[in-house]
């Protein structure tokens, strides 16, 4: 029996939960506070497939094309972190890292100059607050910048969170309201019926709801009656770099990769983005590509410690926009997976969009574009 499990496991639930990812997790804490019974299967430990990987920012405006649906999910989500993460902290009666002063974006060369440029103007026209700063600008806001900056772009509301805290909490806030997290423990199948029965090599457990948040691995499951869920993996590299002093203002977006500092002297650098399958290995390409990359923006960064190379596959739908929502074959099954580049981001709003769907039927427009059904007969 593992560290996380709740002693009264019951075999009956309300839900069953496949993946504890920070989706998975968030997931669970969002209906578990709804009252309803959850239990969440994990063949590894919480938070240890992409999640563990995550650099944690929160940067709508940088991942998505302006207006587009991601852009507006991502801003969405994002506007309930505040209260998602107060929550979370308070029922976990643990801290989180968490910051909102803004990111800042550079150029280091005239296509990216055009750019950041594009992107300034249509984020004056939505609003946001945001500066287009000038090479002495940019040095003023971050000394450490490097010798090849031609502008940059800082926007306000963008900001980065703690993502291991973040999904620790998690689960503790989901088991103090009573959530059961069972890990090592591999799902095989989902078959139908009044209740969903789902095979675990720790036997079967049923419920009136599945979630599927397996992120990458989703489209191994067996589902009954349903082809399998089109999300594929994409592999990318992080180096976790400890003793950096001075330490950067805020994160540092540039071409080649983006720098996320934290107040222990941490600097998280990510990130490669790999067609590579299901290869969880970290490489000497990817190493080097990101230091060379963070020493280029950062170069006071060459004389941190490499602590470590963290490694996650990301779940990637074909339109990469999340798939979220019931399932049209299986009605017992809701599908909460594809989040690609953003599911930290993202995980608050799915969370609440999907805990309402639940718990009281009722479906937040974002489920007209993130429904499973775009993709096929699901
Ligand atoms: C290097 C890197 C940097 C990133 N940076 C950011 C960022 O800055 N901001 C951001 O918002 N996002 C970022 N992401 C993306 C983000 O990490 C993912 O979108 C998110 O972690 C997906 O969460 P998930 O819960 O869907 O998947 P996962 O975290 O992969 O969780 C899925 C879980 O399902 C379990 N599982 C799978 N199959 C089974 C089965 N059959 N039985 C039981 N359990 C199963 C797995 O063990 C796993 O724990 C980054 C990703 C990477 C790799």
């Amino acid at each position: 029996m593992s560290s996380w499990q709740n002693t009264d496991i019951v075999k009956h639930t309300d839900v069953v939960i496949i993946g504890a990812g920070v989706i998975g997790c968030a997931l669970a804490y969002e209906m578990a506070q709804r009252g309803l019974r959850v239990r969440v299967c994990d063949r590894r430990a919480p938070g240890a497939g992409a999640s563990q990987a995550s650099a944690g920012v929160l940067a709508p405006y940088i991942e998505a094309e302006s207006r587009s649906t991601l852009e507006q999910l991502g801003v969405r989500s994002l506007e309930l972190f505040d209260e998602f993460l107060s929550r979370v902290v308070a029922d976990a009666q643990q801290d989180v890292p968490y910051v909102r002063d803004g990111t800042l974006e550079v150029a280091t060369d005239d296509s990216g100059l055009a750019g950041l440029e594009r992107s300034w103007r249509a984020l004056q026209e939505e609003g946001v607050e945001c500066e287009l700063l000038t090479t002495a600008q940019v040095r003023e806001v971050e000394p450490m910048i490097g010798p090849l900056v031609q502008a940059g772009l800082v926007v306000r509301p963008h900001g980065a969170v703690s993502v291991r805290e973040l999904v620790t909490a998690l689960v503790r806030a989901a088991l103090v309201r009573r959530a059961v997290f069972v890990d090592a423990c591999t799902v095989r199948r989902v078959r139908g019926g009044r209740d969903a029965e789902v095979e675990t090599d720790q036997g079967v457990f049923r419920a009136p709801t599945v979630i599927l948040a397996a992120g990458a691995w989703g489209g191994e499951l067996q589902l009954e009656r349903v082809p399998a869920v089109p999300v594929r993996p994409v592999r990318g590299q992080l180096l976790a770099l400890a003793h950096v002093s001075p330490l950067p203002q805020r994160v540092v977006w540039g071409r080649d990769c983006y720098c996320v500092p934290w107040s222990d002297g941490r600097v998280l650098v990510g990130a490669t983005v790999e067609d590579v399958g299901f290869d969880e290995h970290a490489t000497l390409g990817g190493v080097r590509h990101l230091a060379a990359a963070a020493s280029r923006l950062l170069p006071g960064l060459e004389q941190a410690v490499l602590e470590n190379v963290r490694v996650g596959l990301r779940p990637c739908s074909p339109d990469r926009l999340p798939i979220v929502g019931r399932s049209r074959r299986l009605p017992t099954l809701v599908y909460a997976t594809g989040h690609y580049r953003n599911g930290v981001l993202l995980a608050p709003l799915t969370a609440q969009v999907v805990a309402d769907f639940v718990s009281s039927g009722r479906e937040d427009p974002m489920l007209e574009v993130t429904c499973p059904a775009r993709l096929g007969d699901l």
